[in-house]
């Protein structure tokens, strides 16, 4: 059913992304963690105009999705598990966790090395957080982001169900867990022992750098806590913390075209390279 599901590949992302957004969007109205400081209509129309423009132009660069990729991949022998023989749930579970791993590294990345930094922090610029956000990336980045699934699918040999799976699960999981939504504290902790969840996220969209440069994970908690990257909470408390960071702080920068132009203008900043402190033992 998984490979059936893996030929409609464009049709089962944009079900599945439309589903999950509504729901968060109708959970967000219901239960909102945080007061929103700007309008959604001015957000949103930048936020979600976005994710049109990235998927029209995800599509002319890659004519292949990572998708199609992997089934190149399994019929010419590439990669680890098309030469090493797992069973077939193994190889797909295995597949999901490493490219998780893979896309954590490539956050950490984006969040040192200065130039990518300029790519990355648009998904920074936003002044408020909720589901819009997690669909909010530079067109740039998103292309990068893509090259590197390819590669690493390509390298290991990722089945191509698992790649179905592995986009699907992180396009939902990126949504959830910028929701603005509440989560009782025991749920929230209990979540957390396996996904990423929105109160987790939202200490990396702190204004602080120190918090800023914490909580890489979108999909699986772990790699922050085995790698040392783990924060908890925000020091000001979900409520009161800045979300976005120092540059951009006008609301103007919300509109697409500006949004479109952040690589390219104003300084770097001082976020990028080693900004978090490990001095505070809050902040450990
Ligand atoms: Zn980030
Ligand atoms: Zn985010």
């Amino acid at each position: 059913m998984l490979d059936t599901l893996a030929r409609n590949e464009a049709a089962v992302r944009l079900g599945i992304f439309f589903g999950v957004l509504m729901l968060m969007m109708g959970w967000e109205v219901m239960a909102p963690r945080r007061k929103l400081n700007h309008g959604r209509g001015l957000r949103w129309t930048g936020n979600l105009g976005i994710v049109a423009l990235n998927t029209g132009i995800a599509r002319l660069v890659f004519p292949l999705a990572p998708v199609a990729v992997a089934a190149l991949a399994a019929e010419r022998g590439w990669g680890v598990f098309n030469v090493v023989e797992l069973t077939g749930w193994l190889a797909i579970a295995a597949s999901v966790v490493i490219l998780d791993f893979a896309i954590y590294l490539q956050h950490v990345m984006v969040h040192a090395v200065p130039a990518l930094w300029r790519l990355h922090r648009m998904h920074h610029t936003d002044l408020d957080f909720d589901v819009t956000t997690g669909a909010r990336f530079h067109p740039i980045e998103i292309l990068l982001s893509i090259g590197i699934k390819m590669a690493v699918v390509v390298l290991i040999g990722a089945p191509a169900a698992a790649v179905l799976v592995f986009e699907v699960v992180l396009n939902a999981a990126s949504m959830f867990n910028h929701g603005n939504v509440a989560l009782p504290a025991a749920l929230d902790r209990a979540l957390r022992l396996v996904v990423v969840t929105p109160d987790m996220h939202r200490v990396h969209h702190s204004i602080d750098a120190s918090e800023t440069n914490s909580n890489f994970g979108f999909n699986l908690p772990w790699w922050d806590r085995l790698l040392g990257t783990y924060r908890d909470q925000p020091a000001k408390g979900h409520r009161d913390m800045t979300i976005g960071i120092d540059l951009f702080r006008d609301p103007a920068d919300l509109r697409l075209h500006r949004m479109l132009a952040q690589p390219f203008v104003s300084e770097i900043g001082d976020y990028a390279i080693n900004r978090r402190d490990f001095s505070d033992p809050d902040h450990r």
